[in-house]
């Protein structure tokens, strides 16, 4: 399709976004930079999103009414949001614009939709996800392949940092983790001899224009992301140029519209495997912000609004700490609190501060985030080694 843009800085410049997290508050940032109005569908009040927007509508994100008048103050929407129901962004695709398409967020709210489809591109890219199997039955526990063990249980809906799946060595293992699931669907995946993890940032307009970011490495906390590195020091050029491929594979075969992050996975021979996608700005590219010459969220603005797409261009080398409630506690067995010494960190040379606006800082809560940039990534990781010292 050719692009219709939406300009900035008129009375129709407003754009629509469900859900009120973070990831919202930020693109609401990039929008408003841009000239954009920002209106936020979120149930909860004082969101970090509805902090900064212009229009905060307080509903469910299936809300007749709310959707309704959402779509008043924004006929071009998109979701910060996972798992915002299809039916919604639907509603916006029909008397405007919406991206990315309810269908597309669809197969990756369900792992197993989402297996299907990675291999069907990998058909064509070559890069595969895990060996896995549908269980939604006690019958497909019995009757799972024996070299899925040891695997991860993964349930196959709302799964998100960690939560959800659990690790099975036996099938006497395995039983008892369906069992804990309370019928929900799930899928078993082989576990992988992981060497490291790095995600790729796509984005696409609707001109089928698409742009890829450089290669991220992201460390995992108790099935939270701790630290992102970019450019990836580990990866190799091959390994690089293979992932962006298929990163650029994937966007094109969903025809997707908007900021696309694909989490894969490098193993210990040096293949590698595709795990997951998430259908909006990722927390592992918010280096992008401080690092390159477009980020992720004024490339979701840009996209949504049918601008040409930015220049993913890194100019610094980038480490991204983020900032779980956790930090606000002395240590981990007290419940007493303090303020983190942010000055500190923000002494150290490189250091940008990002705070969401959480006013309640609780453990494993993710509370922003700072990314350090520098000239080489030796210097940016011993910036974030730093503030860790710091912040304890
Ligand atoms: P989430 O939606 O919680 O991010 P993921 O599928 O990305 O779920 O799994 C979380 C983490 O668990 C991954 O980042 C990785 O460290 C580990 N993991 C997931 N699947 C596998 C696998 N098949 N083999 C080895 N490790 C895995
Ligand atoms: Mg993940």
């Amino acid at each position: 399709h050719p692009r219709r843009p939406l300009l900035p800085n008129t009375d129709k410049s407003c754009l629509g976004i469900l859900g009120g997290g973070q990831l919202g508050r930020m693109f609401a940032h990039a929008a408003q930079a841009l000239g954009y109005k920002v209106a936020v569908l979120e149930p909860e009040a004082g969101c970090p999103a509805a902090q900064v927007a212009e229009h905060h509508v307080q509903a469910n994100y299936d809300d007749a009414t709310g959707l309704s008048e959402l779509h008043k103050f924004a006929t071009s929407v998109t979701t910060e949001f996972e798992n915002v129901p299809a039916d919604s962004l639907d509603y916006f695709a029909r008397g405007g614009f919406v991206a990315p398409a309810g269908a597309c967020v669809s197969i990756a709210q369900d792992r197993l939709a989402e297996k299907h489809f990675f291999t069907r591109c990998a058909l064509n890219n070559g890069v595969y996800p895990a060996p896995h199997w549908g269980i939604a039955t006690h019958a497909d526990v019995l009757s799972a392949p024996d070299d899925l063990l040891p695997g991860i249980l993964k349930t196959v809906r709302m799964g998100y940092d960690g939560k959800g799946q659990v690790r099975v060595r036996t099938r006497a293992e395995l039983e008892a983790a369906f069992a804990g699931m309370n019928g929900q669907h799930c899928i078993l995946e082989k576990m992988l001899p992981l060497a490291y993890e790095i995600s790729v940032l796509v984005a696409r307009g609707v001109d089928g224009e698409a742009v890829v970011y450089p290669i991220a490495e992201n460390v995992h906390r108790d099935g939270i992301l701790f630290t992102t590195l970019a450019p990836s020091p580990n990866v190799s050029p091959d390994i690089a140029k293979k992932a962006q491929a298929a990163a650029l594979d994937i966007i094109a075969e969903l025809g997707y519209v908007g900021v696309l992050c694909i989490e894969f996975f490098v193993l210990q021979d040096g293949t590698m495997a595709v795990n997951e996608m998430a259908p909006r700005p990722h927390n592992s590219g918010h280096y992008t912000i401080d690092a390159c010459i477009t980020s992720q969220f004024e490339q979701q603005v840009r996209a949504l609004a049918q601008l040409p797409l930015g220049d993913v261009r890194q100019h610094s080398a980038a480490a991204m700490l983020n900032i779980l409630g956790d930090v606000w506690y002395e240590n981990a067995s007290t419940d007493t609190q303090h303020e983190p010494a942010w000055d500190q960190v923000m002494a150290i040379p490189g250091a940008h501060v990002h705070l969401y606006g959480k006013a309640e800082a609780r453990r494993a809560r993710k509370m922003g985030h700072v990314t350090f940039v520098a000239t080489s990534m030796p210097e940016a990781q011993a910036a974030l080694a730093r503030a860790c010292v710091i912040l304890g």
